[in-house]
């Protein structure tokens, strides 16, 4: 199940590149072409101009529509939120990422807190938040001097689950801080930059909150909220 899973997010994101590279490479030609025609100054190509622009404000259109479609298709999951152990979720996920790990010699810790316990949740789909975390946190640690990744739950002042993915990797700069939610931002040669705009698109749609702060010394925390599961929440 988790190999498919992972099989179908590169599935997914083979085609997304696909299905956005074809309005821009359609804008890209649209805009070159006025760009001439702009430059030899006819009068009667006005019209031309006009009618370019139009078809690559459309064009922009249909790649914002396809990114669109891609949220919902990850927002609508594979299953029903389901009553969960928080721990055992975090596990699972990270004995899958953590895959290849120990080659990379990083330190993983985990500090659960009893009291975070059960949540309501699409486990798959958290699954994947944390699976997208824990990899961006080994990756960020690959040169890093002290390589240590401390997985972590606790409870936040407004009751909430918070789970924390730190890591003493390279950090960010405040620029990347600001925009790291957006899909397609990337600074890794390889990168998709789909990770964390998904991410936060799953945590949204759970009631709750994900953020970036920057770690102690050096690296990166990367935490979100989930609502806790209590006696009234409705399950199976
Ligand atoms: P991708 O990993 O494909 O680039 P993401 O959406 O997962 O896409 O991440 C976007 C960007 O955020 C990364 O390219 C990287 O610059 C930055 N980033 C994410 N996680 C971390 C981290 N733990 N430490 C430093 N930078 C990070």
């Amino acid at each position: 199940i988790h190999v498919s899973r992972l099989l179908a997010m590169g599935e997914m994101a083979s085609t997304l590149a696909h299905e956005i590279n074809q309005p821009l490479s359609a804008i890209a030609h649209l805009l070159t072409g006025s760009r001439r025609l702009i430059e030899r100054g006819r009068e009667e190509d006005k019209p031309k101009i006009t009618d370019a622009l139009d078809k690559a404000a459309a064009q922009a259109l249909r790649a914002g529509d396809v990114i669109h479609r891609m949220r919902a298709f990850v927002g609508r999951g594979d299953n029903e939120p389901t009553l969960e152990n928080l721990p055992k979720v975090i596990e699972e996920a990270s004995a899958l990422a953590l895959i290849g790990a120990k080659e990379h010699r990083v330190d993983v810790r985990y500090q659960m807190d009893p009291r975070a316990g059960a949540v309501f949740c699409d486990r798959v789909q958290i699954q994947q938040v944390l699976l997208n975390l824990i990899r961006n946190g080994i990756e960020a640690m690959y040169q890093a001097p002290k390589r240590e990744l401390v997985i972590s739950t606790s409870i936040d002042s407004a009751g909430d689950a918070l789970v924390s993915v730190a890591d003493t990797g390279t950090g960010m700069t405040d620029e990347v801080r600001d925009q790291l939610f957006q899909p397609f931002m990337t600074t890794k040669a390889e990168g998709m930059g789909v990770g964390l705009s998904i991410s936060r698109s799953i945590i949204e749609s759970h009631g709750g909150r994900i953020w970036a702060e920057p770690n102690k010394d050096c690296g990166t925390i990367f935490k979100f909220t989930l609502p806790l599961a209590n006696e009234e929440t409705p399950h199976e």
